[in-house]
């Protein structure tokens, strides 16, 4: 269980972040959705630790992370330019993550979250020979390898041409349900943010406008911007 209370961060005059509460339930997956600029990836990286805040606290599972470096605070991070590394087979890629672990259960660690993705025939290959949805479902396999506590996902699928993003968006849902990972998933697009969460949060500079479940945003938008961001879906 992740909580966020009165975050706050500035950029000189600007307010990046500007009091955001938010709680996410063990296993639930909420969209950050909103406009460019509104703070979305701001938010994801002072969870990840790779921001610090002026105010306000990240609690994860009861404890405070704020002081804790980024990579001891059990947060998986993939980004929309989720480079892999060119001169690492996939298994070596998805084996990244995993140098604290003894080699052996890395190496069945690693086996298993890229049977989980469907690609555990295309171990030995390089990044190079994958299509993109083939590497993005890769950097899920080396994001989730190290059974991180909440998994934060900025824009995943911006990359990806229509056809291939609506297969692995659904890939990545089926994974991420069928492990019971905690996400927050960020993206601007409110399709996306209703099909994928369990809940949505609506950002607008640097606050929580509105968060609910998709039926709650766009059944009864609590303000005249909610209801024009998701007035032009259908
Ligand atoms: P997008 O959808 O375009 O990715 P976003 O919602 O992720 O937008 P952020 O990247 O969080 O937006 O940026 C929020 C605001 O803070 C923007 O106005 C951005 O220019 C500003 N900002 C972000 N990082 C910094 C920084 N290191 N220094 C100064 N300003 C920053
Ligand atoms: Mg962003």
């Amino acid at each position: 269980r992740l909580e966020l209370q009165d975050l706050g961060l500035r950029f000189g005059a600007l307010r990046a972040l500007d009091g955001i509460d938010l709680a996410v339930q063990p296993g639930e997956i909420v969209a950050l959705l909103g406009d460019s600029g509104c703070g979305k990836s701001t938010l994801l990286r002072v969870i990840a630790g790779l921001e610090r805040p002026d105010r306000g606290s990240v609690r994860l599972d009861g404890a405070e992370i704020g002081g804790v470096p980024p990579e001891a605070r059990g947060v998986g991070l993939m980004f929309q330019d989720y480079a892999l590394f060119p001169h690492l087979t996939v298994a070596e890629n998805v084996r990244f993550g995993l140098h604290a672990h003894p080699r052996a259960t890395a190496l069945a660690l690693a086996a298993a979250r890229l049977e989980q993705v469907g690609l555990g025939h295309r171990a030995e290959s390089y990044p190079a020979t994958l299509s993109g949805g083939e590497s993005q479902r890769v950097a899920l396999a080396r994001a989730l390898a190290p059974g991180p506590r909440i998994l934060l996902l900025d824009e995943p699928f911006s990359n990806l041409d229509r056809r291939t993003r609506d297969r692995v968006r659904a890939d990545t849902l089926g994974v991420l349900r069928e492990t019971g990972t905690t996400t927050i998933l960020v993206t601007h697009d409110p399709e996306e943010a209703l099909g994928f969460a369990d809940r949505i949060a609506l950002m607008r500079a640097g606050r929580i406008a509105q968060i609910g479940t998709g039926a709650d945003l766009y059944g009864r938008p609590a303000s005249r911007f909610a209801a024009r961001f998701f007035g032009d879906l259908f």
